[in-house]
């Protein structure tokens, strides 16, 4: 029995670990049916797992790419805008004075002088014009060819004008000598006018002339071929500024380090009544330009002259313009014929992309002048007239049909000079 106990015992033994099988065999099915229909129950846990796996193993191969950021948009730029003005040769011949002479009040007034233009000048922030007479003062006499000496009432028509930049380098700067020079320097800054070419001292010739306008810096520069065999005084070259390559293209160099945004060198150079530059004004202005110049306001021939716009690049490298006036002939002189009794504005847009700090020229308009005058008693009376304009009016009572006819041959005539080299 007891054996049978036993068996009954090992198969009770037996069957124990069979049913536990089963059990355990049937927990697995369940598991199997039941897992696949509780979601999330182990997706995200492997993905998790599985990243971090790859992390451990390379961080650079499945690391998420970050969305691409997008091209930085360049900030608007801003501008600012300035005009310059520029004329030719202001003379002062004798015949200029008495009609402009009040004996009451023993003064001048040339104020009629430049009436027709001053809505032009007007337009300008920077307005300048070759002075090429000493106003020395009543002193020195007033004198007219070949040593000149205006009334300081000449400077302050120019000033009430719109004038407010005088070159000042010419073949007269010494017709009243060093004295008369000096004297001329001081009136022409009593009365706000900011000069160039012709200084008092050393340290005041190699000062920096900067005009600003609209936040645009426009250095100044001028310099003349020669003051008529007058000796300039030994010691002081200061007095004169001469044209010398050399010291002009480190003078540029200096007006750039001072800030200057641009450069305009008045130069009283070429050969008087030639109506083309020579091949050295050529070679000189555009050598000059190269240095970084972006005017060049060219006077002396008493006639006007071709001028010529350039492209050119400033120091960064970026493309530019230049504008080269070989000759703006006399805005103001008793000068008559063969063309010596027009003159020419020219009005040049200045931009500055303050945003770049780089400085361009925009338009440039040639605007042709003609010094009308005329005798109603005894003396002679002038007014520059802008011949366009008073074409176009055709109402001024001073003029004739004949004067009219001639304004428009000499008008084309002008116009067809000045572009020629364009
Ligand atoms: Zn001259």
């Amino acid at each position: 029995m007891r054996r049978s106990t036993r068996h009954k015992r090992r198969r009770k033994l037996f069957w124990i670990p069979l049913t536990a099988l089963l059990a355990a065999a049937s927990l697995v099915v369940i598991y199997l049916l039941v897992q696949p229909i509780w979601p999330g129950s182990s997706g995200p846990e492997e993905t998790s797992n599985d990243a971090a796996d790859s992390a451990s193993i390379d961080p650079a191969a499945s690391a998420t790419p970050p969305p691409p950021t997008p091209e930085p948009t360049p900030p608007e730029p801003v501008f600012e805008d300035a005009v310059w003005i520029g004329v030719g040769d202001v003379m002062s011949h004798s015949p200029q004075l008495p009609g402009a002479y009040d004996a009451e009040l023993d003064t001048y007034d040339f104020t009629p002088f430049f009436e027709e233009v001053k809505p032009i000048l007007a337009q300008g922030d920077w307005v300048m014009a070759n002075m090429e007479t000493p106003v020395a003062g009543k002193d020195f006499g007033y004198s007219g060819y070949p040593t000149f000496n205006a009334p300081v009432e000449l400077a302050e028509a120019l000033k009430g004008a719109g004038f407010n930049l005088l070159s000042t380098a010419n073949n007269h700067s010494l017709d009243k000598g060093e004295k008369g020079l000096l004297r001329t320097l001081e009136h022409l800054k009593e009365l706000g006018f900011t000069t160039v070419g012709t200084a008092a001292s050393q340290e005041e010739a190699d000062t920096p002339v900067i005009s600003e306008q609209n936040g645009i810096r426009m250095g100044l520069l001028s310099y003349t071929y020669g003051t008529n065999g007058i000796p300039i005084p030994e010691g002081k070259p200061y007095l004169v500024s001469l044209i010398d390559e050399e010291k002009m293209k480190s003078d540029i160099r200096k007006l750039r380090d001072a800030g200057a945004d641009v450069v305009t060198i008045a130069l009283h150079f070429g050969n008087e009544y030639q109506t083309t530059p020579t091949e050295e004004q050529k070679r000189l202005a555009r050598a000059l330009v190269a240095a970084g110049a972006d005017i060049i306001a060219g006077s002396h021939p008493h006639v006007i002259q071709p001028y010529e716009v350039i492209e050119t690049e400033d120091l960064n490298g970026q493309t530019k313009k230049a504008l080269i006036i070989y000759s703006m002939g006399n805005f103001i002189s008793n000068q008559r014929g063969d063309s010596k009794d027009y003159g020419v504005i020219f009005k040049v847009g200045v931009r500055k992309n303050v945003t770049e700090g780089t400085t361009t020229l925009t338009d440039v308009e040639a605007i042709p002048t003609w010094v009308h005058r005329y005798q109603p008693d005894r003396y002679y009376r002038y007014r520059v007239l802008p011949v366009e304009e008073t074409i176009a009016a055709m109402d001024d009572e001073l003029l004739g049909t004949n004067i009219y006819k001639q304004l428009q041959t000499d008008y084309d005539m002008l116009i067809q000079r000045l572009e020629s080299l364009q």
